[in-house]
C-alpha cells in the first residue's frame, strides 16, 4: 500500500464510529404483542390487518413434529439416557 492511502488511527476511529450496532426496533401489533416492523405478528399470525400465518395450524404441525422426534429418540435410545442423567442430578 502506498503512502498516500494509509490511514492514521483517528481516521479509522472516525470511520468506524458509524459502525454501531442499533437496538431492535418493535411495533405493536393489533392483538397487542410487540413485533418486528414489517414481519407477520408471532403470536397471532396477522400483516397489515389480514391473516397470512394459520397459527392453530402452525401449531398443531409444531406438537406433531415435537412428539415425533421424540418417539425417535426413545426407540433409538437417547432420550432414556437423558432422562438418567436428569434423575442423576
Ligand atoms: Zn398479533
Amino acid at each position: 500500500m502506498v503512502v498516500r492511502m494509509r490511514r492514521n488511527r483517528s481516521q479509522t476511529a472516525k470511520r468506524r464510529s458509524h459502525h454501531a450496532i442499533s437496538g431492535v426496533q418493535t411495533a405493536k401489533c393489533g392483538c397487542g404483542a410487540l413485533r418486528r416492523p414489517h414481519r407477520a405478528c408471532p403470536e397471532c399470525g396477522t400483516y397489515n390487518g389480514r391473516v397470512v400465518v394459520d397459527m392453530v395450524a402452525r401449531a398443531k404441525r409444531d406438537s406433531r413434529r415435537t412428539s415425533r422426534k421424540q418417539k425417535e429418540l426413545r426407540e433409538s435410545g437417547q432420550a432414556v439416557e437423558k432422562e438418567k442423567e436428569t434423575a442423576k442430578a
